[in-house]
């Protein structure tokens, strides 16, 4: 708290916060982050978003700034070097930042939940002061390896291993789709240090980068989040150090699945930025659009629009928010994770469709935002689990609350 609260004084008044009602129920501190983190984003992200997406260029210098802000390690407690603010904190902060920036917003969450929760979560103290510390203030950025070219969804089937041998493990395989792979200087990577065990046998390492062993692959062309690198990580008889292990033998399957449901409230939060954006962009846009003597925003059929995503917003929103504060608040919330991720990604596709729509053929050219956010918004139903597997967790649950 105490370094968020410099951070505000050192921001001064923020731009005046529109069109999240919501906002108002919120505790004072996490208002004030909204503020300083809209107030960002509009000033260092929404300028140079369509330049950092067309030139596929890693924000480095805004990244730097967001360090300095805290937002790198919003969850991360004051003496590892974090801000030691709580996850509804975190969801507010991505949401902003991703409205700006739906790239930036992944290169954030990647190292907030992917990166620096698990070893915050299970890392030893010797751990947490190399591996969380220099990562905080937006110097280094972290990545996580679960995905493998050979499986995504089914990630307890990894064929990258580990060996025990003796003083070191030795890692070997590649991991596919890792986001930072490029800028990242430390990795947690899941591999199998017994295959017998299945997916009881796969283990979390902390692998730095560079190191001996290591190549990349060749940085994806994507559809959209074209700002943030995405590459594979491929390892040959690459040493790790025996003390690299996060928690203990045979923990990573459930490190990776509790990290997923955590990350995927850092999803969601992206989602509704990239929903949030379009909502503003199109709504902005029908209130000056002339058609048929009036804007288009006096023509029932915009605002039928415009209210169904609006209310698919609001909904996802408190959804995000709701699994945040049960999390913050230690209780159970895997099916709230996987419904808020699900919800929020399934309204961004939606918001930044019906953006388009309401746009018409300006809505499809690269000099206004909406075909943007409409490429950015696919990936949130796709990575940290498609949204598939969120109906199959949620279901899950549900079946077991039921007791059926
Ligand atoms: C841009 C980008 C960034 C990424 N970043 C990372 C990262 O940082 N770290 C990382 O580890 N991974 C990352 N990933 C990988 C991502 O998490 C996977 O792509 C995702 O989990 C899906 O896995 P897959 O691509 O292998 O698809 P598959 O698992 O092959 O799935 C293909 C299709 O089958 C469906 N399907 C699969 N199994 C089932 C089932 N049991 N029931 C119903 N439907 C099913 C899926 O929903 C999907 O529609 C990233 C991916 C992308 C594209």
């Amino acid at each position: 708290m105490a370094l968020f609260n410099r951070i505000i004084l050192k921001i001064g008044p923020a731009v005046n916060p529109r069109g999240i009602a919501s906002l108002s129920a919120l505790s004072e501190t996490h208002q004030m982050l909204y503020k300083t983190c809209r107030d960002f984003a509009e000033n260092e992200l929404k300028p140079v978003a369509a330049k950092i997406d067309r030139e596929h260029s890693y924000p480095a210098e805004q990244i730097k700034k967001m360090g300095e802000l805290g937002l790198m390690a919003v969850a991360v407690p004051e003496k590892y070097g974090g801000t030691g603010l709580d996850y509804v904190a975190y969801a507010i902060a991505m949401e902003e930042i991703s409205r700006g920036c739906a790239s930036t917003g992944v290169i954030m969450s990647v190292n907030n939940s992917l990166y620096l929760g698990p070893i915050q979560q299970f890392g030893s103290e010797e751990q947490k002061e190399k591996y969380i510390t220099p990562f905080t203030a937006g110097d280094k950025v972290g990545c996580f390896a679960l995905s493998e070219p050979g499986n995504g969804s089914d990630a307890g089937a990894a064929s990258t291993t580990a060996k025990d041998d003796g003083d070191c493990w030795t890692l070997n395989g590649t991991k596919a789709w890792i986001t930072n792979g490029f800028e990242s200087e430390a990795a947690v990577v899941l591999a199998t240090t017994d295959k017998n065990q299945k997916h009881k046998g796969i283990s979390a390492l902390i692998v730095p980068k560079p190191i001996k062993g290591l190549e990349l692959g060749k940085k994806e062309d994507k559809l959209g989040i074209r700002g943030s690198s995405t590459c594979s990580l491929i390892y040959e008889d690459c040493k790790v150090p025996k003390a690299n292990l996060l928690g203990e033998p045979g923990l990573g399957f459930k490190i990776a699945m509790m990290t997923l449901d955590a990350g995927r409230i850092g999803i969601a939060a992206q989602a509704l930025g990239i929903a949030q954006a379009s909502l503003e962009v199109a709504a902005e846009y029908a209130s000056k659009r002339m058609a048929f003597g009036k804007p288009l925003l006096k023509l029932q059929t915009i605002q039928n629009k415009l209210a169904d995503m609006a209310l698919q917003l609001d909904a996802a929103r408190l959804l995000t928010w709701r699994a945040a504060w049960l999390k913050d608040n230690k209780k159970s919330y895997t099916k709230e994770a996987a419904m808020a991720k699900l919800a929020a990604s399934e309204a961004a596709t939606f918001l930044s469709h019906q953006c388009i729509q309401i746009l018409g053929g300006m809505g499809y050219v690269s000099d206004m935002p909406a075909e943007r956010h409409y490429r950015d918004a696919r990936i949130t139903e796709i990575y940290e689990g498609t949204s598939e597997i969120q109906r199959l967790v949620i279901a899950g649950n549900l079946i077991k609350e039921l007791g059926l």
